[in-house]
């Protein structure tokens, strides 16, 4: 299907009622930079109009940090339905408070804080549960709905798909229930930990919950991007015995092998399932899968995704199934959206397998835990913050990112708001005509 369908479906089939809008009202003669998604690979930073409160429990924050995150990449692909021209993209974000509506009464203006990248209402059954991320009130895709029987929260600028609300890499953004969708940061908690809040920090932590990580047991995880690296550090964290992490890109296998894991690089092997049982002879305890949907290996997957056949690839499912100890656990991180072949169910099944969806993330329900750790200095997201740019460069940004140049990770994206980095974090470069140069100070 893809987004012409999709939104003529969506029209079709009309939205799912919510509790909160998801436009927003614009504050007179005032703009913003933005980075509005128009086609494929074609992502443009642009000035837009400032939105002001729009319901009365919004906030309306003023960035002083953002990122692209590995999730994004779909959306500049083209491959997440519901996607309209113009949207505004970005989901993991920070600032100050700029404004409140009347209903707000934990947060106030000139608070420093950091949102989660769900919009929970925070009072229906799955907020009161603490599945957050499953708020069942605040994304109105019926298309959703249809495809996966009930949709999951509404989120910042991941298309109508979920929501179709204004994301966060832009200089301001209107958060719906403000209250419960903003965590405040202490002052001595510097921007660049406590940015990844938003996202990749919870959902690195999730993924090993999934996992059933525990003292003494194996781990291994597929893909090493920042969800990927930091499950690794999560895992060392918790006492795992052995933490195996599989890619290709030497700067990602050097900092895994920083924190101690083993490394397999895929790519220089032929049976990378025989490679992980060399290292583990009964199998893994725990697999992760932190890779992506759109990474194919075979002739045969990538025909299908070619022509429509599937959506998502099982080349990874498949090796997580061959690889895991029998009666083991294995976790999905990775952000699949709908139809695989060639599953191989039947190991599932005969080996006794947990296979575990973990869903997006509960941000609200671990980040009060995960801010102590990082507090204490128990962890630090840094380790995957690798460098610092400008809003004004997003567009190059994702394409630099895409194409994984220059050992590009996790960034920090500023914005006029922002203070100056903080202390031994990457200071600010620029990617002018495609390559990287750093910005001499002034
Ligand atoms: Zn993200
Ligand atoms: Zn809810």
């Amino acid at each position: 299907m893809n987004t012409i369908v999709a939104n003529k479906a969506e029209k079709a089939l009309g939205d799912r009622p919510t509790t909160t809008t998801s436009d927003y009202k614009a504050r007179p003669n005032e703009t913003m930079l933005a980075l509005r998604w128009y086609g494929d690979k074609d992502v443009r930073v642009e000035e837009v109009p400032v939105p002001t409160i729009t319901e009365p429990a919004d906030v309306v924050v003023k960035v002083t940090g953002t990122t692209v995150c590995g999730s994004d990449l779909h959306l500049y692909h083209k491959e997440i339905l519901q996607l309209q021209k113009g949207e505004i993209l970005g989901h993991e974000f920070m600032g100050i408070v700029d404004e409140v509506g009347s209903e707000v009464i934990s947060i106030k203006k000139g608070d420093r804080v950091v949102a989660s990248f769900q919009i929970a209402c925070g009072k229906c059954q799955f907020c009161k549960e603490g599945l957050t991320s499953m708020c069942d009130r605040t994304n109105s895709s019926a298309l959703q709905e249809k495809l996966y029987g009930k949709p999951f929260a509404g989120l910042f600028g991941y298309s109508h798909f979920a929501g179709g609300f204004a994301g966060g890499q832009s200089e301001f953004v209107r958060v719906p229930f403000g209250c419960f969708n903003l965590l405040k940061i202490p002052d001595h908690v510097p921007n660049e930990k406590a940015l990844y809040l938003s996202d990749i920090v919870p959902t690195s932590y999730h993924a090993t919950v999934c996992a059933d990580v525990k003292k003494g047991k194996s781990v291994a995880v597929w893909g090493l991007g920042p969800v990927g690296l930091l499950a690794c550090k999560w895992s060392k964290l918790e006492g795992a015995r052995r933490v195996i992490a599989i890619d290709q890109i030497p700067e990602r296998l050097a900092l895994a092998q920083d924190m101690g894991c083993d490394t397999i690089d895929f790519s220089k092997q032929k049976d990378l399932v025989s490679e992980v049982y060399r290292l583990e002879p009964q199998g893994v305890d725990c697999c992760i899968d932190a890779a992506a949907f759109r990474y194919t290996k075979t002739l045969l997957q990538s025909a299908e995704r070619l022509v429509g056949l599937e959506t998502d690839s099982s080349e990874i499912p498949n090796e997580t199934l061959r690889a895991v100890r029998k009666f083991g656990t294995i976790a999905i991180v990775a952000d699949y959206a709908a139809m695989t072949n060639q599953f191989l169910i039947g190991a599932l099944m005969e080996k006794g397998v947990t296979y575990r969806g973990c869903g997006q993330a509960p941000v609200q329900e671990y980040w009060h835990q995960l801010l102590e750790k990082i507090e204490s200095g128990e962890f630090d997201p840094t380790v995957v913050l690798t460098h610092r740019f400008s809003i004004e460069e997003l567009s190059d940004l994702y394409e630099a990112f895409d194409k994984k140049k220059f050992g590009l990770m996790k960034t920090y994206v500023q914005t006029r708001f922002s203070p100056p980095p903080s202390t031994g974090t990457p200071q600010l470069s620029t990617l002018s005509r495609g390559d990287l140069k750093p910005v001499p100070a002034v």
